[in-house]
């Protein structure tokens, strides 16, 4: 049974998706204005052992995630500027271009971390028709307002509102942070913008036709209108990075669930972040790191998704590229130990398989426990079992982990092959060496000569020396 500490009720819960075996499950996508930073990416990476761990313990999972290519403004209190038309400006592109490179640069870098995609991909500017028929319905209902010609949320006709957080609405109305100009259309400065016309208008590159003019949609609508499209008025999970919890998260639930007039989403799922160690993890300051950045320091992205199992996805997560290579000489050693069973065909030991596979998804059932997940394939080489049984729950417990376990292994076991090969000789380059020997012995020196042209046209140079003949290939 698995259990997950579900954001909601601050308590890990059996999780029990609403319709037996199946489960809806959505992921905020990113937004598609620059690459995503690694932090990010620990986000989706924890995600996805969440996905393939529903889908191994015998689940249907449909996953949906979003791709922010509009409405998401640099403020949360809907202040700033759209940071699509940011992105456009700073690489003197349009907003399309930039979000179908930052697009593709995502499932880039998610196919490296073995990040698996999505069953349904959604961008937001693709469901203009949706969101205006949530809002429509929304003002119908009395819990949205026309004011200076943009649409709010009312939160003041919520019972509960604040559902992510234990602080106090003062601390929370966005309006009222240092720095933070409140809207003034806004009615309370917890209201949140549903549709933009006149405000934040004018740099706005992709505008539709909507009943209150011609503008574009806030962000949040646009997650509860994408996962309603594809996944139906009842959602079991809902995924993010814990920065998403308030106010995304907590607007997403007030507008879904005004708008359906029943529960909507059962269990959150939010993933703490990875930070640097000067604080937080930025795009603009310091080091901007991403997997291309990993890889031009001779980092495997691999490495990358090990370092992130190896702590809980409820826990900050310190990046430094000391703690980086660390994973990498932990990961390399444990392929190591891997490459040095040896693969056949026999049948597994099948008391051996059920215990081990128990203790690691002992360990993922409760509240997805990675690091004791990976104690649990360390257990199984050391285990007093024979090689394949080893080879068969390490093939296993890697349909979760995605480690490429043992396939980096066979690499592993194939090089130090040919290493061995290569300091002992090739047995077929030895052997025609001493065809040759005993060809020049019976003075047969047309044969010597053949054999020698012959193994130099496979790249194999001869060096004949008083002690006899070596080579070296070239
Ligand atoms: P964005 O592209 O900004 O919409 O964010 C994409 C995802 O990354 C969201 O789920 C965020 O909550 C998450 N996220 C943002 N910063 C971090 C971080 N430093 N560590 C982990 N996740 C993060
Ligand atoms: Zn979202």
């Amino acid at each position: 049974m698995l259990y997950l500490y579900n954001s909601l009720s601050r308590e890990r819960e059996e999780f029990r998706p609403r319709v037996e075996g199946k489960v809806g499950m959505y992921t905020c996508g990113p937004t598609v204005y620059h690459f995503a930073h690694i932090g990010n990416l620990r986000t989706y990476i924890m995600e996805d052992i969440l996905d393939r761990y529903l889908r191994y313990s015998g689940y249907d999972v449909k996953r949906v995630m979003n791709i922010t290519d509009v409405g998401h403004l640099t403020g949360d209190s809907d202040d700033g500027e759209d940071k699509m038309v940011e992105g456009a400006k700073r690489e003197h592109k349009t907003v399309l271009e930039i979000a179908k490179f930052y697009t593709d640069a995502f499932f880039e870098d998610c196919k490296k971390l073995n990040i698996r995609r999505p069953d349904v991909v959604e961008p937001a500017t693709h469901c203009i028709g949706e969101y205006i028929k949530i809002i429509k319905k929304l003002l119908e209902k009395g819990y949205a307002y026309v004011s200076g010609g943009n649409v709010y949320f009312d939160t003041s006709k919520l019972e509960n509102y604040y559902v992510f957080n234990r602080q106090n609405e003062e601390d929370l109305a966005v309006g009222v942070r240092e720095g933070v100009e409140a809207d003034s259309a806004k009615r309370s400065n917890c209201d949140f913008a549903l549709w933009f016309t006149k405000s934040k208008f004018e740099d706005q590159e992709l505008k539709w036709n909507s009943p209150w003019g011609l503008g574009y949609p806030g962000w949040h609508i646009e997650c509860s209108a994408i996962s309603m499209k594809h996944l139906g008025e009842y959602l079991d999970i809902h995924c993010g990075g814990i920065d998403n919890a308030f106010p995304h998260h907590t607007n997403e639930i007030a507008q879904s669930e005004a708008y359906l007039g029943h529960e909507w989403c059962r269990y959150w799922f939010h993933v703490l972040h990875l930070n640097t160690q000067s604080g937080k993890m930025s795009k603009s300051k310091g080091e901007f790191l991403t997997v291309s950045l990993l890889e031009e320091k001779g980092f495997a992205p691999i490495v990358y998704r090990f370092f992130c199992l190896g702590s809980h996805y409820r826990k900050a997560l310190v990046f430094s590229w000391d703690a980086l290579e660390n994973a990498r000489g932990t990961y390399d050693k444990l392929i190591s130990r891997v490459a040095q069973l040896t693969p056949s065909d026999s049948a597994p030991d099948e008391g051996i398989y059920t215990e081990y596979k128990r203790r690691f998804t002992d360990a993922l059932d409760s509240d997805l426990n990675t690091s004791l997940a990976i104690t649990a394939l360390y257990d199984v080489l050391k285990a007093d079992t024979d090689d394949a049984t080893k080879l068969a729950l390490l093939g296993d417990f890697d349909r979760v982990l995605c480690l490429d376990i043992l396939k980096n292994a066979a690499a592993r076991r194939r090089a130090d092959e040919l290493a061995d090969q290569a300091a002992s000789g090739d047995p077929e380059i030895l052997s025609a060496i001493a065809r040759r020997a005993e060809a020049k012995k019976n003075r047969d020196f047309a044969e010597a000569d053949r054999i020698r042209a012959e193994l130099a046209a496979r790249g194999v140079t001869l060096i004949d020396t008083p002690n006899g003949t070596t080579y070296k290939l070239s």
